[in-house]
């Protein structure tokens, strides 16, 4: 709670300077698609600290979640946008802290994972979700039944599993069967998420916002004015904690159904948007 209050206290930027921001975007970037887009971002991260989301924000949707690709020059541009904020970047992940270390090797931030029940610090220091021998029961059977279902992924995370069905989408219905029935297995530890063409099982107690709360108490979030920028369910939670804070929501891909504030096109527009930050 005191960290709540000392966000509030401390935050120095208002909506203010944040439309002020929106006002001052110079001239439309070169096409016309991406010029309307692009505005719904701020031209400055002065007093910011921003949360961004990894699949379909930060990175390209790909057909398995082990095919992803990170894009040559994004982790400079992170570790540049991450010097610019005073280290108050952070990678917000249903990925586990590990995974996110592996794709981002070089990046001196803070990384949530497993929805909010991972966070790792810049500083070493690792909150993690413990995995129990139920869980590691639930993933050997949910890999036994996907081995009926071709193309359907089981993601092992940790303390976490997920099912994806992007190549196999008529099995969608008896994954989610399969999963729903594990999880009231596992009882009030855990909950079902469903994402883009994915349904997981993770701990309860965590999410995105709380996360992003339990960093914004400390420095170097604590006294900045948030943006967080993700495209799934996931992320809602995130997008209504920053609105409270005052701060600003951005949704990629489709607008609609979201408490996001703003709205961009693609992965391709917040990369863009972080080069023109920090090149
Ligand atoms: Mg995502």
């Amino acid at each position: 709670m005191q960290g709540q209050n000392e966000v509030a206290i401390r935050r120095l930027p208002t909506m203010f300077d944040l439309m002020t921001d929106l006002q001052a975007k110079p001239a439309a970037p070169a096409t016309p698609a991406s010029a309307a887009e692009a505005y719904e971002l701020p031209v400055s991260v002065e007093g910011r600290s921003v949360f961004l989301d990894v699949d379909g924000t930060l990175l390209d949707i790909a057909p398995r979640p082990q095919d992803v690709r990170v894009p040559e020059e994004l982790p400079d541009d992170l570790a540049r946008l991450s010097i610019h904020l005073d280290g108050a970047l952070a990678l917000v992940s249903g990925r586990s802290v590990a995974l996110l270390k592996t794709l981002f090797p070089s990046l001196r931030g803070s990384l949530i994972g497993l929805h909010g029940a991972e966070i790792a610090r810049p500083d070493g220091t690792l909150a993690e979700a413990p995995r129990s021998p139920e869980l590691q029961r639930a993933v050997e059977a949910m890999r036994r039944a996907a081995a009926e279902w071709p193309g359907v992924e089981i993601e092992d995370k940790g303390a976490a599993f997920a099912a994806h069905y992007r190549l196999a989408p008529g099995f969608a219905e008896a994954v989610e069967a399969e999963m729903e029935k594990l999880a009231s297995g596992l009882g009030d530890g855990v909950i079902i998420q469903r994402g883009k063409c994915v349904i997981e099982i993770r701990p309860t107690g965590h999410d995105k916002g709380s996360a992003l709360l339990a960093l914004m108490s400390r420095p170097p979030f604590a006294g900045r004015l948030p943006i967080a920028i993700g495209d799934d369910l996931t992320d809602e939670a995130m997008f209504r904690v920053v609105n409270d804070l005052g701060g600003l929501s951005v949704r990629v891909g489709t607008s609609g159904g979201s408490a996001a504030s703003a709205h961009v096109a693609s992965p391709d527009d917040v990369r863009s948007w972080i080069r023109s930050l920090v090149r």
